[in-house]
């Protein structure tokens, strides 16, 4: 709570409660009068409980009506043209709602049918809107019911190798789920992929006959991304999956988006360089699936995300088209294409090939496990660690039931008397590590640490770590 009201400004004045046993306490409000019904239709964010509202605020007027900009999902800013497509309708749609409010949600308790996992361009965007709702953003119900099966297979068959199409219900039931697996669909086929000329033909021939396409990588994510669409295709790029390129003096590689994240860092080990965004899954995710997640990890408070670790990126639209966004060198010219295709959850385009920078290895990291008596004295902790101008490598808090799962399963060695537990890591040079540890442990003494151990090998520090990255599995 005090982490999150050092960053984010939290106004608690109109939470029901005044105490706080948990986040979701502070963000439970009375439902204000007459609020219910706004609509009855099951398109429409009606009350807090039927979703959650990603992000909300004014639609800026940057120069000129056109231009305007809003803000989306994880942050990053677009074009209102971008979204609604810059074209005679778009204009005029984008200087009706220039200067307005917008908000956009995610949907809880989403029927089946409603699911329509359709990757979209601008006109997509601009249909799912309701211009005469107070809600801005609405979704479209879609009917795919007149799929024929027949033709989605023979008409892929004709643009794949054998084996590489899969229609069979026992060979369907591997894919009917990702990592959120309270969600399950059977997808009509699943289509494998070697090439992007195949992820073209394939894309060609979905839009052709109107079949909705879901993208999957290796299916770890936990949002439901990749959950199939029972009269769609599922398009599995785990056989794309080759290290193109590995170059250790640009310190770049070019994967296919298969490549599961720890097999980049593995590659590049014997040049002393490794991908920095480290998700816990990154045993088994994708880059493809990084890509579109904007995945990070327990070091990308220094490193940063997905997105700031990737210089280009190849894709394929939903009508086949080939893109490129970004490129070799360090910056491009132009609108941030790259970023706003990172985080866009296979909506915009299949992710073909992605370069990748590379991170030179720090010569040392130690790890400071830091135990203490009270949750939130642990994260006022984290609070005066950054406002003290540190930015360690990496920086997370368990809480007690936290390392109670997870002690059994890894055996870390936390103390489970700790209310809470907090692991700082350093890296660099020898001299760096110790002098930033220094000052971290002396942040950690005086916000009250009741324990403090320092990893004194490179073993202990990945058995620090092992327990927070074990927490999913665990619990
Ligand atoms: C144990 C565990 C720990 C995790 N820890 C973390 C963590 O620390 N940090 C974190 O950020 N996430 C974490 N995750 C979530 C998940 O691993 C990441 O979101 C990961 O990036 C998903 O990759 P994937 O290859 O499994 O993608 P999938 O689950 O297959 O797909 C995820 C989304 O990406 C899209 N997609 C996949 N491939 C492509 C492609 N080639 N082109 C276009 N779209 C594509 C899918 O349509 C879907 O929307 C964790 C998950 C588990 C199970």
């Amino acid at each position: 709570m005090a982490v999150w009201k050092t960053f984010s400004d939290l106004d608690l004045s109109e939470a029901r409660k005044t105490t706080f046993d948990s986040l979701h306490d502070c963000f439970t409000r009375e439902l204000k009068p007459d609020l219910r019904p706004i609509d009855g239709r099951p398109g429409v964010l009606t009350s807090p409980s039927d979703g959650i509202v990603g992000a909300c605020g004014r639609i800026e007027d940057l120069q000129y009506g056109t231009d305007a900009q809003l803000f989306q999902a994880k942050g990053f800013p677009y074009r209102l043209l971008d979204l609604l497509g810059d074209d005679a309708p778009g204009r005029a749609l984008a200087r009706q709602l220039q200067g307005g409010s917008q908000s956009s949600g995610r949907r809880g308790a989403a029927r089946e049918s409603d699911r329509q996992r359709v990757q979209s361009g601008g006109k997509a965007w601009r249909d799912s809107m309701n211009l005469n709702e107070d809600v801005t953003l609405g979704e479209q119900e879609a009917d795919f019911s007149a799929v024929d099966k027949a033709r989605v297979v023979e008409a892929l068959a004709r643009v794949l190798p054998p084996g590489a199409l899969m229609y069979e219900s026992e060979d369907l039931r591997p894919y009917e789920c990702d990592g959120l697996a309270a969600y399950r669909a059977l997808p009509l086929v699943v289509a494998l992929p070697t090439t992007e000329a195949q992820v073209v033909a394939i894309l060609k021939a979905c839009s052709e006959l109107g079949v909705p396409v879901v993208a999957r990588g290796a299916g770890t994510g936990l949002s439901g991304g990749a959950l199939p669409h029972t009269q769609g295709v599922l398009l599995s790029l785990a056989r794309f999956n080759r290290i193109l390129k590995l170059d250790p003096h640009a310190r770049t590689a070019v994967v296919q988006p298969g490549v599961r994240n720890l097999a980049i860092s593995e590659a590049a080990a014997p040049h002393g360089l490794y991908y920095a965004p480290d998700p816990s899954s990154q045993i088994a995710c994708s880059i493809g699936g990084n890509v579109a997640e904007n995945s990070g990890g327990v070091h990308c408070l220094k490193y940063g995300l997905t997105v700031h670790n990737l210089l280009r990126v190849r894709g394929v639209t939903i009508d086949g088209e080939v893109v490129e966004l970004g490129n070799h060198a360090l910056d491009a010219p132009g609108y941030d294409l790259l970023a706003l295709i990172t985080g866009s959850e296979g909506m915009l385009a299949v992710v073909t090939e992605v370069t990748v920078k590379l991170t030179p290895k720090p010569q040392l990291a130690q790890c400071v496990l830091a135990a203490f008596d009270d949750v939130i004295r642990a994260g006022d902790a984290v609070a005066a660690i950054i406002a003290a101008g540190i930015i360690p490598a990496g920086l997370e808090m368990m809480d007690q039931a936290a390392t109670a799962a997870v002690e059994e399963f890894v055996r870390a060695g936390y103390p489970l008397d700790a209310k809470a537990i907090l692991l700082c890591e350093s890296d660099g040079t020898p001299e760096e590590v110790a002098e930033e540890i220094a000052r971290v442990r002396a942040v950690l003494e005086h916000s009250g640490a009741t324990e403090i151990r320092v990893s004194r090998d490179e073993a202990e520090r990945m058995r620090f770590w092992a327990g927070r990255k074990a927490a999913f599995p665990a619990a």
